[in-house]
């Protein structure tokens, strides 16, 4: 092996490396794009469900609705289309131990997370 080839296998080298630190980072964005897309149905089940027992039970109309909607935007004193994220931890159902809403069970005794609130689950 020359010196041409050695020099060329360290250009194969890294660029395989490189290959590779991509493929994780795609696996990575991957992963939290399905996560997105899980908590995005959720939402959007319980939405739905929502406003059709509204709509059933109390008959409230898609004006109501829209209004409804831009008044709980402006709570937050902005209407951008957005609704201010919950990020008081939880507590844990069974140790009462205060957990993280990023994970699905307690850290401490493995109980699945307490869905406190309807929609703790999808912020
Ligand atoms: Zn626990």
């Amino acid at each position: 092996m020359d010196l041409f080839d050695l020099v060329q296998a360290k250009k194969i080298h890294h660029a395989e490396l490189s290959a590779e630190r991509a493929g994780n980072k795609v696996s990575g964005v991957e992963a939290r794009v399905a996560e997105l897309e899980n908590r995005f149905n959720r939402l959007a089940l319980i939405n739905h469900a929502l406003w059709e027992l509204l709509k059933d039970r109390h008959g409230y109309t898609e004006e109501e609705l829209r209004d409804w909607v831009t008044l709980t935007d402006l709570k937050d004193g902005k209407l951008d289309g957005r609704v201010r994220q919950t990020t008081a931890p939880l507590n844990c159902v069974k140790c009462n131990r205060v957990v993280s809403r990023a994970f699905a069970r307690c850290m401490y005794c493995d109980e699945p997370a307490s869905s406190g609130g309807t929609f703790d689950r999808v912020h």
